[in-house]
Parts: C-alpha cells; sequence; structure tokens
C-alpha cells in the first residue's frame, strides 16, 4: 500500500492554479527626462506605495524628476 500512498501525495503536489508570476503593469519612463517609474518600487516619496501599477497612480501624480504630467510617461518595452 505504500505506493498507493506515495502516488496519492504526488497528486496532492500538483497545483491547483499556477501563481501568476507577471508583475502588475510595466514601467513607464518620463519623454521629458528619462525617469522611469517601476511599478515594484512605487514612488513612495510622492504617495504612490510600491506594487501600483502606473494606470493606477492619481491622474494628479506628475514626474518627481522634472515635474510633468502623468501623460508624458510612455511605457517601457
Ligand atoms: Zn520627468
Amino acid at each position: 500500500m505504500a505506493g498507493y500512498a506515495r502516488s496519492v501525495a504526488a497528486l496532492c503536489t500538483v497545483p491547483v492554479d499556477a501563481p501568476q508570476e507577471k508583475p502588475a503593469g510595466g514601467k513607464f519612463v518620463c519623454a521629458l527626462c528619462g525617469y522611469i517609474y517601476d511599478p515594484a518600487e512605487g514612488d513612495p516619496a510622492h504617495g504612490v506605495a510600491p506594487g501600483t501599477p502606473f494606470d493606477a497612480i492619481p491622474s494628479s501624480w506628475s514626474c518627481p524628476l522634472c515635474g510633468v504630467d502623468k501623460e508624458m510617461f510612455k511605457p517601457v518595452e
């Protein structure tokens, strides 16, 4: 019966739902000064918590280096 127990244990270790490895949104770069917004780091000094996707940043947020509007940022490929 040991073999049966082992096969059951093996079945139980199969992940039901694969973890989502894709980060929430990509990096964005300021078209004017080249500042790169990294969603993993956020911009805590300006009220944007780490892990915040660029799309979720308030529209009142602006580039911490040169101050241009959020609309001036372009996605980094
Ligand atoms: Zn800038």
